[in-house]
């Protein structure tokens, strides 16, 4: 067969796992798989979409297909790879500049928290279970982006933690771990992986004190800080706090030494003030200007 590949959230400088990983199933049945293009002939043509509408627009389906598969979270919920897929290796060939030395997966999935604002639950199930030993995608890197939504979560997390610390790569926990889960037995295994970033986050008030409670014993117990700080903790914005939550949170993890990094639920429809907060916050203004009511963007150009 002749496969084609359809990244359809191209340019948001980040490989597509799904893709990665029919094209290594296909090409390990003898079968063509490469990126589509107008003037070939295709058997099979996947498009993967991860992002929704808001952030990344769908495109028109190809004529020179006679089949189309379509799949990823900006599809739809209720698509997955067949398990035989989602356990090979991925083929990193696809995005030769963004793996060159990086390693991309997750070693579970789901999440018992169920946000109202996350689709993990909704599509990976209610618990944190582990799908797979870091050997089935990594072989080597130098570095790993590990994309699992809470692993903390799941009972197998020591187990999981000492394979990325044996591996000896650089890991970057992309997703953030839960802060609310974290133990000083964690946090030793923590310690001794070689972490190239680590994000919490602080979405709600209403889990403040557990969060805070986790981000000082981590600040207490952790070996090191990442560039500058203990770690960047995710600050959830425009869903369900007032700009003096946010204003709270921010301050609160400065004075604790964390990196707050603002996120912004429904961002197009988001209030001005917010915005500039993103950008008073996530380009260290701060830093400069400690006193977001003093900051105005527009008056000194951005
Ligand atoms: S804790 Fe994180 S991964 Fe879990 S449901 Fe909430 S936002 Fe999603």
């Amino acid at each position: 067969m002749t496969i084609g590949l359809i990244d359809v959230d191209g340019g948001h400088n980040f490989p597509n796992l799904a893709l990665m990983k029919l094209s290594a199933w296909h090409k390990a049945r003898g079968d063509v798989a490469e990126w589509w293009w107008g003037f070939g002939e295709y058997d099979r043509v996947y498009m993967s979409k991860v992002f929704d509408e808001t952030y990344s627009s769908d495109i028109l389906e190809p004529l020179n297909a006679r089949e189309i598969v379509k799949g990823g979270t900006g599809y739809g919920l209720d698509n997955r790879l067949p398990d035989e897929v989602e356990h090979t290796y991925p083929d990193y060939s696809l995005y030769p500049e963004l793996t060159k030395e990086t390693a991309y997966g997750f070693l579970t999935r789901g999440c018992p928290r169920a946000c109202d604002f996350c689709i993990v639950a909704g599509k990976e199930g209610r618990r944190s279970v582990k799908v797979a030993d870091l050997s089935e995608w990594w072989s080597g890197q130098r570095y790993i982006e590990l994309l699992d939504p809470n692993l903390l979560a799941c009972p197998d997390h020591m187990n999981l933690l000492r394979q990325l610390k044996d591996s000896g790569a650089q890991v970057n926990f992309n997703q953030g771990l839960d802060a609310r889960l974290l133990t000083q037995e964690n946090i030793e295994a923590i310690n001794a992986i070689r972490v190239k970033d680590i994000h919490f986050a602080w979405d709600r008030m209403e889990e403040s004190e557990a969060v805070l409670a986790g981000l000082r014993l981590y600040r207490e117990r952790a070996s090191r800080k990442v560039h500058g700080d203990w770690g960047t903790v995710y600050v959830l914005t425009n869903h369900g706090t007032t700009m003096a939550e946010n204003l709270y949170r921010v301050k609160t993890l400065i004075d604790l030494g964390y990196f707050p990094y603002i996120m912004i639920f429904d961002k197009p429809n988001a209030p001005r003030e917010i915005k500039d907060l993103q950008r008073w916050c996530n380009r260290f203004v701060y830093k400069s200007e400690p006193d977001f009511r003093r900051y105005d963007p527009r008056r000194r150009g951005g």
